[in-house]
C-alpha cells in the first residue's frame, strides 16, 4: 500500500495526484504519509483579541462573525468581515476564495486562526483559517491539530491543510486493519530498548497526536530513524571504503621530515599538533587511503602540519600538493612552505591561473616528470591537464570553499591509487554538521594555540565613536604596530551601478584625511584590482611599509602578519559569525595584546546584536560556529549546500543533535558488531538500506 500511487486514494484522481506530485513532491501513499506536519496549533489554546499586537505569532481567536462586506470589484475585489470576542474586535480580510467565504454566517461562532497584522491601524488577519464552532473541534481529543505545508495551487483545489488531514486520515482508516504488517525498520530489540513506539503508531501519533507526550514520542522515533539510516550508510561507506581503497604505504620517516624537525622548526610543536601529526603518520602507514579533516581555528598552526605530512609523502618518494581557495592565500602558502623549506632542497612551485604560457608549460613538464616535489595552487591544480608523476598526498585549505565535485576530481590525479587526502579548516565545524555533511572523514582537532596567544579584545562600537576608533589605531601605530581596516564587499545589485568598493573608498578619503602622509601609509587592497596591484598593496603591508591595511574580505584567509595587532570592522552587521571570526583570527599573531572594533551603525536587528555580543564575549571557534549554526541554519553554512545529506524530512540538525549523537553512537555499535550488516538481527537494517540506496546520493566526499 505505500507504495502505491495516491492516485487511487479516495477524493484525489489523476488530476490532484499530479498536482500533488509537483508542487510537493508526493507521488505514492508512503511519501504522503511523510509529508510531516510543519506545525501544531494547540485546540485549547485561545488568544483575546485585546492581547494580539501587530508582531504576534500566529493566533488562534474564538469568537462571532458580525458583518461582511465587499469591496472593490472583479480582480481587485476583496471581503472584510468584523469579528469579535469578549475583549476586542477585529478584522479578517480575503482577496481569494470569495466565493466559499460568502457563505460563513453572520452572528455565528467560529475558530480562526492565522497570523495577524495591523492596515489603516486596524488590526487584522489576512486569509485566516475558519471553521465553525462544532463539537469536533472543541473536542477534548482534538487538542493538537497538525498544520501542513501546502502552496496556492493545492490549496485551491482544497488541498490545504484540512484537505490534506482529510487525505492522510482515510489512508490510516484503510491501513489499520492490517496495522500489524506495516512495515517495520528497526530491530525489535533496539525498538524496545529505546523504548520508542511501533512504526506505525509513530506516523499516526505524529499526524494525529492526542497530547504533547505522544507527539514527542512519535517525533523522536521518526527522527532517530531518519538520523539512524543515514549514519548506518555514512559510516558503513566509510567502512567498506577503508577495506576497498587501497591506498599508499608511506612507512619511512626519512631525510627531509627529520632534516626540517632537526634544523628548521624554530618553536617546540604543540601538544595537539605533536598529536594531530602522530594520528597522521598512522593514516599514511596502514595502507588505505587517509581521508581526514583537520579543524584548528585560525593561529593554531595548521601549515605546519600540512608541510610535515608533505614530507613524509616527500621521504616516500611521492609528490604532494597543496591547494588554497584564493591566489592570495597560495601565494602566502608558497612563501612560508618556502621559507619552512629552507636548505631542504626541495623543488616547490606555484600553480594558479595566472601562470600561463611558456612558464606553465615548462612547470607541467617538470611536474610530469615528477622534478617538482611541491606544487601548490589554486582551483588551476584540479584542471586536466594537470598531471603528477606520482602524486601521494593532497592538502586543501580552506576546504569549505570548495565544492564536493571539485575535491573528487583530486581522487583521480592517480592512476594506480588515489592520493591521501587532509582537508584543513579554520572554520570549526560543530560536531552535529561534522557528524554528517563531513561523516565520511575521520577528524583531527588542533585544540590549542601556540603559546604566548592572548585571547583578543574585542570591542562592539557604534559609528559616532570613530574618533576613538582612530584614536587606538593611533596608539597600536605608535608602538610600532599595523592595523587592517575591513569592509564589507557590497553587492552590485543593492547599489546600483556602484561599484563594490564605494565604502571601501570613502572610508580610505577619511582615512587618508585622519592619517596623512608621509607620518602614515595605508595599503588599499579589494576584489577589483589586478592581481599586481593587490599584490603590491599587500606586500607592503606584510614587510611593514604600510600602517593600515584597507581591505575587502579578500584578506578575510590565510594572510599572516604578526606585527598587526589590531582589527576594525567597517559595518560589522554585514558579516556572518564566522566571517567575523575569521577575520579577528588576522591579528594577535605576534604575541602581544590584540583588538578588534567592530563598528556598527545605531540600527541593529535582533540577529545582528546577537552576533556582535558573540563575538564580544568569546574567541572560541567553536562556540561561535555552533552559535552561527543556530542563528542561519545548516542550509547556508558554506559547504553544506551541495552535499544534499541534509534534506531531513522531520529531523532537524540543530535542534535535534542530541538524537542524532545517539544514532551516530548506536549506528557505530552494530557495525563494530557486524560490519555487513550479516547477522539475522539486523536483517531489517540491511533491506532497508538495500531499498533506500537508489534515492539517496551519497557520492564520496573527498
Ligand atoms: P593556521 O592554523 O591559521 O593556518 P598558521 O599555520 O598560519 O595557522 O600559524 C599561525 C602562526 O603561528 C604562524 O606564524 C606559525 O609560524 C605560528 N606557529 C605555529 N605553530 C606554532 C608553535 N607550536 N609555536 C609557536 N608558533 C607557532
Ligand atoms: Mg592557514
Amino acid at each position: 500500500m505505500l507504495n502505491n500511487s495516491i492516485e487511487y486514494l479516495k477524493g484525489v484522481g489523476t488530476k490532484k495526484a499530479d498536482m500533488l506530485g509537483k508542487e510537493l513532491g508526493i507521488f505514492t501513499v508512503g511519501q504522503l504519509l511523510q509529508h510531516y506536519p510543519f506545525r501544531y496549533v494547540d485546540k485549547t489554546k485561545f488568544h483575546k483579541i485585546r492581547d494580539i499586537k501587530d508582531d504576534s505569532e500566529y493566533v488562534q481567536i474564538r469568537g462571532i462573525l458580525r458583518r461582511m462586506d465587499s469591496y472593490g470589484e472583479g480582480r481587485k475585489r476583496r471581503l472584510v468581515a468584523a469579528f469579535r470576542d469578549d475583549s476586542g474586535m477585529m478584522e479578517l480580510v480575503w482577496f481569494k476564495g470569495l466565493n466559499w467565504i460568502q457563505n460563513l454566517q453572520v452572528g455565528a461562532e467560529y475558530i480562526v486562526y492565522g497570523k495577524p497584522s495591523v492596515f489603516n491601524k486596524k488590526l487584522s488577519i489576512v486569509h485566516p483559517e475558519i471553521e465553525p464552532v462544532t463539537t469536533a473541534n472543541t473536542d477534548a481529543a482534538a487538542t493538537l491539530a497538525a498544520v501542513y505545508r501546502s502552496t496556492e495551487k493545492l490549496n485551491a483545489k482544497y488541498l490545504d491543510t484540512k484537505g490534506l488531514a482529510k487525505l492522510i486520515r482515510n489512508v490510516f482508516v484503510k491501513i489499520h486493519p492490517n496495522r500489524a504488517s506495516f512495515p517495520e525498520t528497526l530491530p525489535l530489540d533496539l525498538v524496545e530498548k529505546l523504548r520508542f513506539p511501533s512504526r506505525y503508531e509513530a506516523f499516526v501519533h505524529v499526524h494525529f497526536p492526542k497530547n504533547l507526550g505522544q507527539l514527542k514520542a512519535a517525533q523522536n522515533r521518526l527522527k532517530f530513524e531518519e538520523f539512524f539510516f543515514m549514519q548506518l550508510r555514512i559510516l558503513q561507506g566509510k567502512q567498506l571504503k577503508k577495506i576497498g581503497v587501497r591506498g599508499f604505504v608511506f612507512p619511512t620517516i626519512g631525510e627531509h621530515f627529520n632534516n626540517f624537525y632537526q634544523n628548521n622548526l624554530e618553536f617546540e610543536l604543540t601538544g595537539a599538533q605533536k598529536r594531530v601529526i602522530k594520528e597522521i603518520r598512522k593514516d599514511l602507514a596502514v595502507g588505505q587511503q587517509m581521508n581526514r579533516m583537520l579543524q584548528g581555528d585560525v593561529g593554531s598552526g595548521k601549515t605546519i602540519v600540512a608541510f610535515m605530512t608533505m614530507l613524509i609523502a616527500l621521504d616516500n618518494g611521492f609528490q604532494a600538493a597543496l591547494m588554497a581557495p584564493t591566489e592570495i592565500l597560495a601565494q602566502q602558502h608558497l612563501q612560508s612552505v618556502t621559507e619552512m623549506a629552507e636548505g631542504l632542497g626541495l623543488q616547490i612551485a606555484l600553480l594558479t591561473g595566472t601562470v600561463k604560457g611558456k612558464k606553465r608549460k615548462k612547470l607541467l613538464e617538470e611536474l610530469a616528470n615528477g622534478d617538482i616535489d611541491i606544487l601548490i595552487g589554486t582551483h588551476a591544480l584540479i584542471e586536466d591537464n594537470v598531471a603528477f608523476k606520482n602524486l601521494g598526498i593532497v592538502i586543501i585549505d580552506e576546504q569549505h570553499r570548495f565544492g564536493v565535485v571539485q575535491r573528487a576530481k583530486m581522487w583521480r590525479k592517480n592512476d594506480i591509487a588515489p592520493p591521501h587526502i587532509l582537508v584543513m579548516t579554520a572554520t570549526p565545524i560543530p560536531r552535529t554538521l561534522a557528524m554528517t555533511v563531513y561523516g565520511d572523514l575521520d577528524v583531527s582537532v588542533i585544540d590549542e594555540m601556540p603559546p604566548g596567544r592572548k585571547p583578543i579584545k574585542t570591542f562592539h562600537k557604534y559609528e559616532t565613536q570613530r574618533l576613538w576608533v582612530f584614536g587606538q589605531m593611533k596608539r597600536e601605530i605608535a608602538k610600532g604596530h599595523q592595523v587592517y581596516v575591513v569592509y564589507p564587499l557590497i553587492e552590485e545589485s543593492e547599489y546600483e551601478g556602484l561599484s563594490e568598493v564605494k565604502d571601501l573608498m570613502e572610508g580610505y578619503t577619511e582615512m587618508e584625511h585622519e592619517f596623512p602622509k608621509p607620518k602614515y601609509q595605508i595599503s588599499v587592497v579589494h576584489g577589483r584590482q589586478k592581481p599586481e596591484a593587490k599584490d603590491f598593496e599587500m606586500q607592503r603591508f606584510i614587510d611593514g611599509t604600510t600602517h593600515i591595511m584597507m581591505a575587502t574580505t579578500v584578506i578575510e584567509v590565510g594572510v599572516n602578519v604578526p606585527n598587526a595587532s589590531m582589527m576594525v570592522i567597517e559595518n560589522a552587521e554585514r558579516f556572518g559569525l564566522s566571517q567575523l571570526h575569521q577575520l579577528r583570527g588576522r591579528v594577535g599573531r605576534g604575541g602581544g595584546d590584540a583588538y578588534c572594533v567592530l563598528l556598527t551603525s545605531f540600527k541593529l536587528s535582533a540577529d545582528g546584536r546577537f552576533r556582535m555580543q558573540t563575538m564580544v564575549e568569546t574567541t572560541d571557534g567553536f562556540k561561535i560556529s555552533e552559535a552561527d549554526l543556530k542563528l542561519r541554519g545548516p542550509g547556508n553554512i558554506e559547504g553544506t549546500q551541495q552535499s544534499g545529506v541534509l534534506n531531513f524530512k522531520i529531523a532537524d540538525i540543530v535542534r535535534d543533535g542530541a538524537i542524532l549523537k545517539t544514532a551516530r553512537h548506536i549506528a557505530t555499535e552494530i557495525l563494530e558488531e557486524d560490519p555487513k550488516l550479516e547477522l539475522p538481527k539486523n536483517k531489517e537494517l540491511k533491506e532497508y538500506l538495500l531499498r533506500t540506496s537508489k534515492s539517496h546520493g551519497f557520492g564520496r566526499i573527498s
